[in-house]
């Protein structure tokens, strides 16, 4: 009989990535790799690539785990996933992480920027309206794990450290900001009194390349002296700082080993994100379905670039395995302990089985999947690691605090090419809308800023009286 040259392994639901109307969709393995294959009756076929390591995307779905839900939904399920959000009864993750973007303005005008920011665009957010989006934030959480403060440039805002108090006075349990360092770099009285929020804060400060091309492609400008100047204000206070790495293909990608290296190096860096991202065709040759980079492109690289390490340390995280891949180190002096190899994956999740190589491998099992199922919550980790290394009696190390832990996380985004429903209900990274809706950040960018809400509602009516 004829033979099809790929081997079917899953159905789901797409969006076309021209008229973002919900398709159905394949998820097939051809030639070692993962592809999507849909089709709009309007814009025909498409195939997208998914992933690059068919081992590693079945392996995802053995870290599910009962799903977390926030205290309170903010919408109706009606026109079906994506159209609801958010969030909405169907969803099946809380807020691992909560974005609350105070202004549109920005000093830099990124080409990779999904916000569209700039020196004049859209306006701060008043002080009231931020207010307002906090409260939202712990109504549905109670105590959100993570709240980052984000923009635009957020140390633009007038009422910057205002709003960081405001935040500082709720229930949260740890605060970020997300921040472009330029700030940073050129004022250290400004860097000292952010470090007057610690602990419990923490910087995401964008840091891309050693390469001043580099910077130019992503950036539009060469920031290298601001990184600089910025980590040495940040090292002299010791203000814990996670490194955000935007990797695109053949701009960056073979400096994610160095970058892991060079953070390892600095006082303040409590560990490096990854964010793969696309860059829509602005070369004709150029094919965005086929031409991505995958989250299991960047976990190889890191594996290939680096030797702190290996493949069992880059796994899964449970409370959204499809986007998210972590591992976390122990930063001694100047050694590094990979830990996440101690444990064997399939024990992590798997209730039936307790037989497991280490003492006390009940607690172990149980502090590990702590770790993890908190995602990208950083705040319950110290308590978690430390009672974890009770367990390891190889690792001598008292008196261990958050400065020593050294994470890595891969955090994908699904677009309107990769865009899967069955990921997508799982996203644990949100927005908070200025109108108090909570939206996983994929579908904001895609179908809730104010530029598309418009077409957003025709695709709602659409969904509920469908044109044939
Ligand atoms: S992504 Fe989540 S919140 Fe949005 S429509 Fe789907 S299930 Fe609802
Ligand atoms: S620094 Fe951030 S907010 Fe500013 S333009 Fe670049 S990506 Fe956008
Ligand atoms: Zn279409």
């Amino acid at each position: 009989m004829p033979e099809r040259p790929y081997t079917y392994y899953d159905f789901t639901l797409s969006i076309c990535s021209t008229c973002l109307r919900r398709v159905d969709a394949k998820i097939v393995f051809e030639d070692g790799r993962v592809m999507m294959l849909k089709h709009c009756p309007q814009h025909g076929f498409e195939k997208v690539l998914i992933a690059t390591d068919i081992a590693y995307y079945k392996n995802i779905r053995n870290y599910n785990k009962p799903s977390e839900t926030p205290l309170k939904f903010n919408t109706e399920t009606r026109y079906g996933c994506p159209y609801d959000c958010g969030l909405c009864q169907d969803h099946e993750q809380h807020s691992c992480l909560t974005l609350v973007e105070i202004t549109d303005r920005c000093n830099l005008t990124c080409p990779t920027c999904y916000a569209m920011s700039s020196p004049h665009y859209g306006r701060h957010r008043t002080l009231a309206e931020v207010e307002s989006m906090l409260d939202r934030i712990v109504e549905n959480e109670g105590e959100p794990d993570v709240v980052q403060i984000s923009g635009g440039e957020p140390t633009l805002h007038p009422d910057f450290f205002e709003i960081l108090d405001k935040a500082k006075a709720r229930p949260i349990k740890h605060l970020m900001v997300n921040t472009n360092g330029i700030r940073i770099a050129r004022d250290f009285a400004f860097a000292q009194r952010l470090a007057s929020y610690m602990p419990d804060f923490e910087l995401y400060l964008q840091f891309d390349s050693f390469r001043p091309d580099a910077l130019e492609k992503l950036r539009g400008k060469d920031l290298t002296d601001v990184r600089k100047k910025a980590l040495e204000h940040l090292n002299a206070l010791n203000l814990s700082t996670t490194l955000v790495v935007t990797v695109q293909m053949g701009v960056n990608d073979d400096e994610l080993g160095a970058i892991i290296d060079f953070a390892l190096q600095q006082r303040c860096v409590r560990g490096v994100t990854f964010q793969p991202v696309q860059v829509a065709g602005r070369n004709e040759n150029f094919d965005p379905a086929l031409h991505r980079i995958t989250l299991t492109d960047v976990r190889r690289k890191i594996l290939e670039q680096t030797s702190v390490f290996q493949p069992n340390d880059l796994i899964p995280v449970p409370c959204n395995p499809d986007a998210l891949a972590m591992g976390y180190a122990l930063k001694l002096s100047d050694q590094v302990f990979p830990l996440t190899r101690y444990i064997d994956p399939a024990l992590l999740l798997d209730n039936s089985r307790n037989t497991i190589v280490y003492e006390q491998d009940e607690v172990l099992k149980e502090r590990m999947l702590d770790i993890f199922s908190t995602g990208i919550s950083v705040d319950r980790v110290e308590e978690n690691m430390k009672q974890l290394l009770c367990c390891l009696p190889q690792v001598q190390a008292p008196g261990l605090t958050y400065d020593n832990l050294f994470r890595i996380i891969i955090m994908r985004f699904i677009d309107a090419y990769d865009f899967d429903v069955r990921a997508i209900k799982k996203s644990c990274v949100h927005i908070v809308h200025k109108d108090g809706r909570i939206i996983p950040f994929e579908t904001m960018n895609l179908f809730y800023r104010d530029d598309k809400e418009y077409y957003l509602k025709t695709l709602q009516q659409e969904r509920l009286s469908p044109v044939l």
